[in-house]
């Protein structure tokens, strides 16, 4: 069979022209629900393409899912492959049970288990877990369906055939819900991942505290991640290579910031240049957490990591910027960055410098945490094959030494010397190199 293509970032969409008048919506659905679920989970894996099918009738399906004709009942609309990267919706004007509506939800609780199926294998997933949350999301568990008196007890919900007599579809999402309510998006994510059991948080009155709240708040359903959690989730994801590329990584980020942040008042206004993913932000935020963080970066897919590090905290600002270019509006006490202007050649790192400049008042601080060379080629060597021979102890794999290889074709170190010059020229008043291992420096300059 024939059908037109339309595609949207994360999937490739299949269906019959008869179909084509619903494509936006469908669209629309698959689009948001994706990006919500990975937004709300702190899922920054990226899962690559999907194809979906928009199947115009039962044989359609049967074939593109792979099912058997014998074994396909005619419940089954909706079908999500992770390993095949494959999703299959039976198109509305195919069921006749079933709204146009109530199969939209079809296609979000299909997206919903596709978006979490890069955390888990869902074979490996407590069903009412796997199941409770792709129904939550679905919008497919209505409050005036669920019984204070008469629900299941999740242990009743073990295994596909109980799951489904028992009522696992009317009362999972309600489970998952509370569960998330009570424990927190994280721990629900780790549970799902299988670094926790959900037996540690269960408890005898469990479900039918869950059924009396779910009915007790309608509609006022909203999936929440702790703040704290977030730092940790991402922290988890991203920060753990970052440590193994930075032999002196607590000294370099961690330490150096207190030594720097104990000698200073409170500042107003804190600049990060070239963000990245937070780090540096998050460990000035540890120490100012009231002052207004600007983070800037050229890469807008690291930035909006910054973004979920600082979901909720409204002081933080993210802004896609190139920052050897201008610098964002307004004046800072403080501006900061780690390991980016490296990238710039000598001209545009005095430029840069003297924008900086203009851009503190008497007494502000600039604060470079970079890589440097060593000023002398003999010694540098020694740094570069040393820290090769650190990275290579540290756990990191071959493909991410390799890639690190390819990154550094990109640096254009100067040395402490050569920069703490540039700033004196820029008429920083003070200018010092507070930290230094190896090619990692940190530069504090104050106007
Ligand atoms: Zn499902």
């Amino acid at each position: 069979m024939k059908l037109n293509t339309s595609e949207t970032a994360n999937f490739r969409i299949f269906y019959d022209e008869a179909d084509a008048e619903m494509l936006e919506t469908v669209k629309e659905r698959i689009k948001t629900t994706y990006t919500k679920v990975r937004h709300d989970f702190l899922i920054t894996q990226d899962a690559g393409k999907f194809d979906f099918f928009l199947c115009p009738d039962v044989d359609s399906f049967i074939e593109y899912t792979g099912k058997s004709k014998e074994n396909y009942q005619d419940w089954m609309v909706g079908n999500a492959d992770y390993k095949r990267k494959r999703l299959c919706i039976l198109s509305p004007r195919a069921v006749r049970d079933r709204s146009s509506e109530e199969m939209m939800k079809v296609i979000v609780h299909e997206i919903v288990h596709i978006a979490m199926d890069s955390l888990a294998d869902a074979d490996e997933v407590e069903l009412w877990i796997a199941e409770g949350i792709a129904l939550l999301y679905a919008g497919q568990t209505e409050p005036e369906y669920i019984s204070e008196t008469d629900f299941p007890k999740l242990n009743s919900l073990i295994g596909e055939e109980d799951f489904a007599d028992n009522g696992g579809y009317d009362y999972a999402g309600v489970y998952v819900w509370y569960f998330i309510e009570k424990f927190g998006a994280d721990i629900f994510k780790r549970v799902y991942m299988g670094l926790e059991q959900s037996g540690k948080y269960l408890y005898p009155e469990f479900e039918e505290e869950a059924v009396k709240e779910f009915r007790k708040r309608g509609n006022e359903k909203e999936v929440k991640m702790d703040i704290k959690a977030q730092f940790n989730l991402i922290a988890e994801e991203y920060d753990v290579n970052r440590k193994k590329f930075i032999p002196c990584f607590n000294d370099y980020y961690e330490n150096t910031t207190r030594l720097i942040a104990s000698n200073i008042a409170e500042p107003g206004r804190i600049l990060d240049l070239g963000a990245g993913t937070g780090l540096l932000s998050y460990f000035w935020y540890q120490q100012f957490p009231s002052s207004e963080f600007v983070l800037v970066d050229i890469a807008d897919e690291m930035l909006n990591i910054a973004g979920k590090r600082f979901k909720g905290i409204d002081n933080v600002h993210c802004q896609v910027l190139d920052y050897s270019k201008e610098l964002p509006a307004g004046d800072f006490d403080v501006i900061v960055s780690a390991l980016s202007i490296h990238h710039l050649d000598d001209d545009e790192k005095a430029k840069l410098f003297a924008r900086v400049y203009g851009k503190l008042p008497t007494g502000g601080l600039f604060v470079n945490y970079d890589q440097f060379c060593a000023g002398c080629p003999e010694m540098n060597d020694w740094y570069d094959s040393y820290w090769e021979s650190q990275l290579t102890d540290s756990g990191l794999t071959d493909s991410d030494i390799a890639l690190w290889k390819e990154r550094r074709k990109l640096d254009k170190e100067c040395s402490v010397e050569a920069e703490t010059g540039m700033l004196r020229e820029c008429k920083f008043k003070t200018v010092k190199c507070v930290y230094s291992y190896h090619k990692f420096s940190v530069i504090v300059a104050v106007k």
